[in-house]
């Protein structure tokens, strides 16, 4: 519920508009306000700094300010007020640039009604109180400006961007395990987001990593919607997580975690509700007792409530290196869109877990020189190659890859600027930012991480033509031989590695055409084709589907 009166600064200088707005925000009985309106940007300030606005309503072309400037200038001097931004017909695409740079919503003022109005500021306070929480993470920010990027570029119809922007379910869980010395018990917090129901049961990872919040897991479980649609697989988005240090962790301790994170969400999750697999922190060994603590609770064995687990227990083949495998198909095809001949490029993989080895080791196979790779805890650069067996065999001794002997040790900003054809991200978010993106020297960018490329980023590298591919594009490999395990699992049938390798191909490649074509066609970058791609089947569902009741 919101408090009442909502107080509004109104910062418009066309009287006719200003008095219109007045007049639609009167008409709602069901919104309680207190309006105020100023002509000038200046007089807004100084409304503002008096620090009891809830809202405000900004016109961007003002006698004393122009364009975003206005926008930068109000969130410079109220950054926790959230704006809406009002717009005529011809000003849209500033508008929703000012939505990318921070605004909540715009409107436009031409054929404005009263509930359209009264809709977004009642959504607009909703959001910046949620904000204010536990969903306040950049990452979030980042998966909804992207969506607002692309739902702009389409025209997507108002109800639905309304309705997408946050997920559908949340579920957040406080819960105790032992540690080994069972006189300490630990409390830490577990979080299951399933983004969209309209399109089949929910899937996505479950990351167990000392960062994660409720707004990271929505915005993995965004994209997962995004991507399980772009790869036209029968799901909505899910993701999960547990705010732990995995590393930290026993074996046992890792064990008794799981097992009671998966008895606080049983509920939500099931063969044909929801469908967990490993994420950053997990992996077959989590999946395993996932599924055995789900087995017991339900009483005989259900190898379907999760992907990503062993082969001997329901595992498909080739999963555990499908993300890998997936992205390198991937490259593959655009350096082939590039000219790019990839047997003597050069490329460097950030990260060296699940997604980031693999992607690795195809390169190499590929006939690709790896001569920079990082993990946590260091980064390597050999400009005459790295060995991967060698890096592979140091990782298992040693945990990670510091103290690897045949390379230069640098830092991981120092690894993402180096000389080279081929960029592979598989570690973090956040990691290409507008410092940044100007001094990356590679052709390709592929991303194998979620969220690794900020939006405004997006815009650098786009202005300097490298080709990106990605993360919904890029990781997909992961999800889709998920989605043949799921398969496989629910018809108690297994198909052969050639087979699942093949299908993953011809799926993968299918986005990537139908991305790169939509891109061409749209004179837009990668990323926005293929969220257009997405979001354009989810929609469709969505309006088949309707609102219940
Ligand atoms: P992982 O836990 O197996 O590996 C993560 C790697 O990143 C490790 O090498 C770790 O040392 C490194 N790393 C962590 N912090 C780092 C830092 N600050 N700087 C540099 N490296 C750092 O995880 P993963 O499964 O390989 O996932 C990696 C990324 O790929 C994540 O963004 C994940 O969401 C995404 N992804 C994974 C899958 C999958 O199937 N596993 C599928 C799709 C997307």
């Amino acid at each position: 519920m919101l408090d009442l009166p909502v107080r509004l600064l109104l910062i418009e200088d066309n009287p006719l508009h200003r008095r219109l707005i007045q007049q639609l925000l009167t008409a709602d009985p069901q919104l309680q306000c207190e309006v105020e309106a100023v002509e000038r940007l200046a007089d807004g300030l100084a409304r503002l700094a008096r620090n009891d606005v809830d809202l405000v309503l900004l016109d961007l072309v003002l006698p004393d300010s122009q364009e975003l400037e206005t926008l930068l200038r109000v969130r410079l001097a109220a950054p926790q007020v959230p704006v809406v931004i009002l717009t005529s017909l011809d000003d849209v695409k500033l508008a929703a640039r000012a939505v990318e740079s921070g605004a909540y919503d715009y409107l436009v003022k031409s054929n404005l009604k009263s509930t359209a109005l009264s809709r977004s500021i009642r959504y607009t306070l909703s959001r910046a109180r949620a904000r204010g929480g536990e969903w306040d993470s950049p990452m979030f920010r980042l998966a909804q400006q992207q969506f607002l990027k692309a739902a702009q570029y389409m025209d997507l119809d108002d109800n639905i961007r309304q309705r997408l922007l946050f997920p559908q379910r949340t579920q957040v869980v406080s819960f105790p395990f032992f540690r080994d010395d069972r006189s300490q018990v630990e409390t830490v917090f577990g979080y299951r987001v399933q983004h969209v129901l309209s399109m089949g049961p929910t899937k996505g990872g479950i990351r167990y990593h000392q960062d994660v919040d409720l707004g990271e897991v929505a915005a993995l479980a965004m994209w997962m919607t995004w991507k399980c649609a772009l790869m036209k697989l029968p799901f909505g988005g899910a993701k999960g997580g547990v705010r732990v240090d995995p590393t930290s962790l026993s074996k046992r301790e890792l064990q008794r975690l799981t097992r009671r994170y998966t008895a606080e969400i049983i509920d939500i999750i099931g063969p044909d509700r929801d469908i967990p697999a490993p994420d950053m922190g997990t992996d077959e060994q989590v999946m395993a007792w996932l599924m055995d603590t789900y087995s017991q609770q339900v009483g005989h064995a259900v190898p379907a409530v999760v992907t990503g687990k062993p082969v001997v227990l329901g595992g498909s083949l080739g999963r555990k290196e499908a993300t890998g495998r997936g992205l390198v198909y991937l490259i593959k095809a655009s350096a082939e869109h590039l000219g790019l001949d990839l047997s003597g490029a050069s490329a460097v993989v950030q990260g060296f877990g699940n997604v980031g080895s693999y992607t690795a080791r195809f390169l190499a196979e590929a006939g690709v020189k790896l001569v920079g790779v990082s993990d946590v805890s260091t980064g390597l650069f050999n400009p005459n190659g790295l060995s991967v067996d060698a890096l592979l065999a140091h990782v298992a001794e040693h945990r990670v890859l510091a103290g690897f002997p045949d390379a230069e040790a640098i830092s991981n900003q120092e690894l993402l600027e180096l000389d080279c054809d081929v960029l592979a991200l598989a570690a973090l978010q956040n990691q290409v930012t507008v410092e940044n993106a100007d001094r990356l020297k590679c052709r390709l960018l592929a991303e194998g991480a979620n969220g690794p490329t900020m939006l405004e980023a997006d815009d650098i590298l786009f202005e300097r033509g490298i080709f990106v591919l990605p993360d919904i594009l890029g990781n997909a490999g992961g999800v889709t031989v998920s989605y043949f395990e799921w398969v496989q699992g629910i018809q108690n049938l297994t198909w052969t590695l050639e087979e699942i390798n093949a299908r993953l191909q011809t799926i993968l490649l299918d986005a990537f055409h139908r991305t790169l074509k939509r891109a061409g066609e749209n004179h837009i970058d990668m990323r926005t084709a293929a969220l257009i791609e997405g979001v354009s089947r989810v929609t469709e569902a969505k309006l088949l589907r309707g609102v219940f009741p």
